[in-house]
């Protein structure tokens, strides 16, 4: 028996981690389950799994949940704030971490249980952008088991041989797969106007608000060559990222004989998910099988024409963020952070993302990055400055 906690469980990735979890009742045990503010989500998931420990963000929900799950006969634990997550995250009878909270306030909790040696589970990229080697020597310090859900760093993982030390001698270069997102045939004056309805709506996945604006930027794909970079140990040159508009082809492999190993699969995060929960070994994800004889197109178009990186400058941001000092990737997904909430607030176009990262990469300096609080300092840092950039900017 597994026992698991899902920080985030209200979200995307966490109900497709209790869709699969609930597949298996004989293999796990779901002992936490955590949100920021949906009470009503949250009480029904506890009704439904029954957790020892339920953790909200604010003291305030979580009362309202508290009394929610009295009134219902329910003696789950009711905890708030992130010293509670990190508390979840770490504890002794939990084995297995999901970590599917979103953004940089996922990183404490995160390294808590890298920290603590679990087996953890990571969609949170944003915790491995901004922790970087930090995060990495949480993990080998706590002898932690680091599982990648993100579905291209799950594809890749999939495709290289289990020994990790022969990569380096055998691996020419991974190549991610991306989408395109809502907007992959827009021109600049037509990007100008969309909507955040328009950029949540991805034509192949189902997600979160943030990583589907992150998709229409093509900012996911430049945190996934980071987020790549520190999973696998690869030279920034050695990822390549092609297009691949039906999500198909999850990513690939390319050894230095030339032959490629790709992974396939419909686009269900709950296939990364079961792989994350099984492996090594494999078990049902409640995924659909692919259906060669309906697929018609598996196309792949350059990432790198002149027009592509016109559409979407924030992908070069990857390779020149980790060429640069450490900490520049922290800067960067903190501005990235505020352009998004401003955009899906209706403060800035969709084309002003841009300005302000730019913006706050200029101005920040990212210093040393001896530990967690000077990590936490720089993000604050960088916070503040996108926000003051975000004052000058007009719709
Ligand atoms: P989401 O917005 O749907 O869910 C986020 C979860 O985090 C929710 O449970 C929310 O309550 C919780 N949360 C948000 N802010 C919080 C805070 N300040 N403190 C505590 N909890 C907080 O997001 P998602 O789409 O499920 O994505 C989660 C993570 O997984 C992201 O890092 C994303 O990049 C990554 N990811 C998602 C997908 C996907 O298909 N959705 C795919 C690959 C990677
Ligand atoms: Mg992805």
């Amino acid at each position: 028996m597994q026992r698991v906690a899902v920080l985030g469980s209200t979200g995307s990735v966490g109900c497709n981690t209790l869709d699969v979890i609930a597949r298996h009742p004989d293999r796990f045990e779901v002992v936490a389950l955590t949100a920021a503010t949906r009470v009503e989500k949250l009480l029904e998931q506890c009704l439904r799994f029954r957790p020892q420990v339920a953790v909200m963000a604010g003291s305030g929900h979580a009362a309202r949940l508290e009394r929610k799950l009295r009134a219902r006969g329910l003696t789950t634990q009711v905890m708030h704030g992130e010293r509670a997550l990190e508390q979840v995250a770490s504890d002794a009878g939990v084995d297995t971490v999901m970590a599917a909270i979103v953004g940089a306030a996922g990183l404490s909790s995160t390294l808590a249980a890298a920290r603590a040696g679990k087996r953890l589970l990571l969609a949170n990229k944003e915790a491995l952008v901004v922790g970087g080697e930090l995060f990495l020597a949480a993990v080998r310090d706590g002898g932690a088991t680091l599982l990648p859900i993100d579905s291209e760093h799950s594809a890749i993982f999939q495709a290289l041989p289990q020994d990790r030390a022969t990569w380096p001698e055998r691996v020419d270069k991974i190549i991610l797969t991306a989408s395109g997102g809502p907007f992959l045939r827009h021109s600049p004056a037509e990007l100008a106007q969309v909507t955040p309805e328009q950029a949540c709506a991805h034509p192949t996945w189902v997600m979160g608000p943030k990583i589907s604006v992150d998709s229409a930027t093509m900012m996911n794909k430049a945190l996934e060559v980071v987020e790549a970079h520190y999973l696998f140990g690869l030279a920034p040159a050695s990822i390549e990222v092609v297009l691949h508009p039906q999500s198909v082809v999850h990513s690939m492999v390319q050894y230095s004989d030339k032959s490629v190993l790709a992974q396939l699969g419909t686009p269900d995060m709950r296939v990364p998910i079961a792989y994350g929960l099984a492996w090594p070994g494999r078990m049902a994800s409640g995924a659909a099988a692919l259906d060669f004889g309906a697929l018609r197109d598996l196309s792949f178009e350059p990432m790198d024409s002149d027009e592509n990186r016109a559409r979407f400058p924030a992908l070069a941001l990857a390779w020149e963020a980790l060429a640069a000092p450490p900490g520049t990737c922290a800067v960067l997904n903190a501005a990235n952070e505020v352009a998004v909430a401003a955009f899906l607030a209706r403060r800035i176009r969709f084309d002003q993302i841009h300005a302000v990262i730019h913006g706050t990469l200029a101005q920040v300096a990212p210093g040393r990055l001896q530990d967690l609080p000077a990590l936490l300092a720089l993000d604050t840092e960088s916070r503040a400055t996108a926000t003051s950039l975000l004052a000058h900017l007009r719709q």
